[in-house]
């Protein structure tokens, strides 16, 4: 769903490469994400999508490429000063500190925040997500699947991110939430974020999404806007063509 000022691209992934020790998990990937849009990485498991998101947010090893957001080279600031400068992921398997509150795992998630930048953001976390605000003090640990998947995404947006990576963020969840946590990205967006998406679930993706990048065996397959795409069977026949062409 386009947004206003879509046509800057806020983040820039070009030619990279990464893995892990001796084992390039992608190769040459190249992606963008626009303000207010969602771009969303499809593959199979093993595909290299968690390690794209990973990479980008510092936190697995890069081998080449470099990554820009608004235009800035990034590539090689920590984890913590690309979390500061906008990038925000919510990992896969809800990382919620169960043993912690959902206020305490609020601030968590606002370590690169000021004292005071972090009480108004907890506040406007409990504005987008008044399940929380009636949980605050109860450990995050005893919340249902997809109140954890909320906190973990208030937890992510804290820090007032540009660019949100969500990976597989309704896996595991029960339909009823999957429609709710797909809500959330679209208001996420609509704020002007931009989202970058792993998900299962192709067709709730697709739904949101306007750009798609495919990915496999750690390469970039099919990478395009959803304007003229209509389905996933568009999309697998695509990625089939071009892979007996
Ligand atoms: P899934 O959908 O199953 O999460 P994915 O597309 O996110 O898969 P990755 O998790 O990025 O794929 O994995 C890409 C490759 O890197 C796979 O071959 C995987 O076995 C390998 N890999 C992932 N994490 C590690 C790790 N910590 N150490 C070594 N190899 C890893």
């Amino acid at each position: 769903m386009r947004t206003n000022d879509a046509s800057s691209t806020l983040l820039e992934v070009k030619d990279l490469s990464a893995g892990y020790r001796d084992l390039l998990a992608v190769r040459d990937v190249c992606l963008s994400v626009h303000p207010g849009e969602v771009t969303v990485l499809l593959g199979r498991n093993g595909a290299g999508k968690s390690t794209v998101l990973l990479t980008i947010a510092g936190l697995a090893k890069r081998a080449s490429g470099q990554i820009l957001l608004d235009g800035a080279d990034i590539t090689s600031l920590s984890p913590y000063a690309r979390n500061g400068s906008g990038i925000s992921l919510v990992p896969e398997n809800k990382r919620v500190f169960r043993r912690r509150t959902v206020e305490e795992n609020l601030a968590i998630g606002g370590y690169v925040l000021t004292r005071g930048e972090r009480r108004a953001a907890i506040q406007n976390a409990y504005e987008r997500f008044p399940a929380l605000h009636a949980k605050r003090h109860d450990a995050a640990g005893g919340l249902s699947g997809g109140q954890q998947q909320m906190l973990s995404i208030a937890q992510a947006l804290m820090p007032g991110p540009r660019v949100i990576m969500l990976d597989e963020p309704t896996a595991g969840l029960a339909p009823a939430i999957v429609n709710d946590v797909l809500e959330i990205l679209v208001s996420i967006q609509a704020e002007g974020i931009g989202v970058l998406l792993v998900e299962q679930l192709v067709d709730q993706a697709l739904s949101v999404a306007d750009h798609v990048v495919l990915l496999d065996h750690g390469r970039v397959q099919y990478n395009a806007s959803t304007d003229g795409l209509h389905d996933f069977e568009q999309l697998r026949n695509i990625y089939l063509g071009k892979q007996s062409g």
